[in-house]
């Protein structure tokens, strides 16, 4: 039988504090599978001592590699490069933070073997996260599953392996500025959950303030969601409603001062044009980014791939 290949993606950015034992706890991972592995480090343009540290190990296993981008391009493209580079059969994806615990891989991988061609884990429960955190996601996954034309499962993330077919599937989407859990949602196949507990990050600070977490919520909408643009339509009527209602008020009582109702209409109105313009500049930007036609990302260097090609994978 010939050995499957499995790959494990993992987007780094300033993750000097963790790399070392994360790295460490997958090779011991490795060690006690049947299966073969390769670990995908994908850089996202850490200014900290994340890539000596990967490369010092790289030196000493051949099954460790590393991409490594320009500048940070972002979480979800590291994760799309990582996907564009692994030869596995399998690929998983996972942070390097080992939020994700390994000891999930084999239930999930015995799953894929079952013939689920993407078997996501589903966090039951989210350890050393702050409340602010958990609420945003919560509401978040929530209100995508209301307004979103996929039925992606509440609750995961991008810890998943995924069969080769599902990954080239993947691979033909260009987007710019992809949701990859929610591409993953879209390109279909058979598909499975696996539960598991999330843990506490071993070491540093999350890499994902608000600026990108609410990036991250926008590219999801904007990109699987037409339905704020239809709210823009229905911002229109309370103008008009509110409008007809003054004028028969105005008509119907000529001798009052009306000022402070015709302003509050209009500062709502006011309000409601502006908050449409957004929505439709959040769309318009998405086009924009697709029509410029830059890579989606910049890759400077890769390493520890000759070996992979001298080796079984050749
Ligand atoms: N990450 C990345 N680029 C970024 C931000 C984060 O590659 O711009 C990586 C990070 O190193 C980690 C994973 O993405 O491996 C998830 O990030 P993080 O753990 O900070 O997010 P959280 O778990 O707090 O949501
Ligand atoms: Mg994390």
């Amino acid at each position: 039988m010939v050995m499957k290949l499995i790959s494990i993606v993992l987007p780094v950015f300033n993750e000097e504090a963790g790399i070392q034992v994360t790295i460490d706890t997958l090779l011991n991972y490795i060690e006690q599978q049947e299966e073969d592995y390769e670990l995908i480090f994908v850089d996202d343009g850490s200014s900290d001592k994340s890539v000596p540290i990967i490369r010092r190990m790289l030196a000493q296993h051949s099954n460790i590699k590393l991409v490594e981008f320009s500048r940070n391009f972002g979480h979800q493209l590291a994760i799309t490069a990582g996907l564009h580079y692994a030869k596995g059969d399998a690929v998983v994806v996972m942070d390097a933070d080992l939020q994700d615990p390994p000891e999930v891989i084999p239930q999930m991988i015995k799953k894929w073997h079952q013939g689920y061609q993407i078997v996501y884990g589903k966090r039951k429960q989210r350890d050393g996260e702050t409340f602010f955190k958990k609420f945003t996601a919560k509401m978040f996954y929530r209100t995508f599953e209301k307004i979103a034309t996929i039925k992606m499962p509440l609750d995961t993330g991008d810890f998943r392996p995924m069969d080769r077919v599902a990954v080239n599937q993947l691979l033909k989407l260009h987007e710019k500025d992809p949701f990859v859990r929610g591409q993953v949602t879209w390109i279909g196949f058979k598909q499975t959950s696996v539960m598991y507990h999330r843990q506490e990050r071993i070491a540093g600070e999350t890499k994902y303030p608000l600026s990108k977490m609410i990036k991250l919520a926008l590219d999801g909408i904007t990109s699987f969601s037409m339905k704020p643009l239809q709210v823009v339509n229905i911002f229109s009527v309370v103008p008009l409603v509110s409008g007809v209602f003054y004028l028969g008020y105005m008509i119907a009582s000529s001798s009052f001062n009306f000022a402070a109702v015709g302003i509050t209409i209009l500062l709502f109105t006011l309000g409601l044009l502006m908050l449409s313009i957004g929505i439709m500049g959040s769309y318009l930007g998405r086009v924009l980014d697709q029509v410029n036609d830059r890579p989606s990302y910049i890759v400077s260097k890769t390493e520890g791939f000759e070996e992979r090609n001298k080796g079984i994978h050749s």
